[in-house]
């Protein structure tokens, strides 16, 4: 079998078009332009390229980028400052801060700073617990993402065994909380899990974030299986050129699996089209209006 390679590049593209056209309404019909602050602490090339790609989709879609470039030298209480004025300021609707921060920094103290309402990256804790106890909430955009790749081969996720390989709370935590809520059957796997293959050979969905390179190999999945691969992992290749692969060896893993996400094309693009499509979502929420179902 070779599976369908399901195409994020061209669902998130479907997406940012919603959200673009939803924008325009908002702009016509209300006043309103969405705006997105974008902090980047330091000068971490990978952390660089993810901000650029970001504003510029901000831009595609007709919202309204800040960027705030900090030294990498920014004391946590500058950090803070900045947050609290972000917070303060009716023209800003989201609040973004790159992670990872300069090791002075604590993300957590910072993520809990960021006003729930602006929180477009779902990492605050009171966003954490509504979204654990099934309340609307600014959910975690790569998770989202995930969802949605695996709805686009399920109609229904309802009963389905979902296998997610790793628990932080950016994207294994909020990624099971969002499978729970499409009623899966979930199961969190770790360092600490034992027989990983096993636990995998069950899954009809596999979601994995490890951050391991073509970690995850054919023999773990079940034959048919949707994959959903979260990993980011530059590697070298051979002549010394790198390449990205994800945490899945995609070469064996799609003669088994029914779909499968590539690394890149897949859950990459999606992470910053829900991005939008939450900063979308809270400037509807701050100006208490509806917010629209894309
Ligand atoms: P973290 O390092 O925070 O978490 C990794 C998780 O993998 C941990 O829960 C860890 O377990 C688990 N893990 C590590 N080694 C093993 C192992 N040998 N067996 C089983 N589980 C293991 O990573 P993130 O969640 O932030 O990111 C994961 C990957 O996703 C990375 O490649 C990252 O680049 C990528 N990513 C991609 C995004 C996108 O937009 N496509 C967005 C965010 C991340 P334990 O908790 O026990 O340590």
């Amino acid at each position: 079998m070779t599976a369908q390679i399901i195409d994020g590049k061209a669902m998130a593209s479907g997406l940012r078009t919603a959200v673009a056209a939803e924008t325009r309404r908002l702009a016509a019909a209300h006043g309103l332009t969405p705006g997105l602050a974008v902090v980047l602490v330091g000068e971490n090339p990978a952390s660089k390229a993810y901000v650029g790609s970001k504003s510029r989709a901000v831009v595609e879609v007709g919202m309204r980028p800040l960027d705030f470039p900090l030294p990498a030298t920014t004391s946590a209480n500058e950090l803070l400052g900045l947050i609290g004025e972000l917070n303060g300021d009716a023209a800003v609707h989201g609040i973004l801060v790159q992670l990872p921060l300069p090791p002075q920094i604590d993300a957590a103290r910072i993520i809990a700073a960021v006003d729930p309402a602006k929180d477009v990256d779902g990492f605050h804790p009171l966003n954490a617990g509504r979204l654990a106890s099934g309340l609307p909430a600014l959910a975690p955009c790569t998770p989202v993402g995930c969802i949605k790749l695996a709805k686009a081969v399920h109609a229904s996720l309802s009963g389905l065994d979902a296998v997610v390989i790793g628990r932080s709370n950016i994207v294994g935590k909020p990624l099971a909380q969002l499978l729970l809520a499409e009623n899966a059957t979930v199961t969190v796997a770790h360092s600490r899990t034992r027989d990983l293959a096993g636990v995998c050979e069950r899954a009809d969905l596999l979601f994995a974030a490890i951050g391991r390179p073509e970690f995850v190999r054919g023999g773990w999945v079940k034959p048919g299986a949707t994959v959903v691969d979260v990993g980011i992992n530059r590697v070298t290749a051979a002549g010394g050129k790198s390449r990205i692969v994800g945490d899945v060896c995609f070469a064996e893993a799609r003669e088994v699996a029914g779909a499968i996400t590539p690394v890149p094309g897949g859950v990459g693009p999606m992470t910053i089209a829900c991005l939008l499509a939450n900063t979308l979502k809270a400037a509807c929420m701050q100006a208490a209006l509806p917010v629209p179902e894309i």
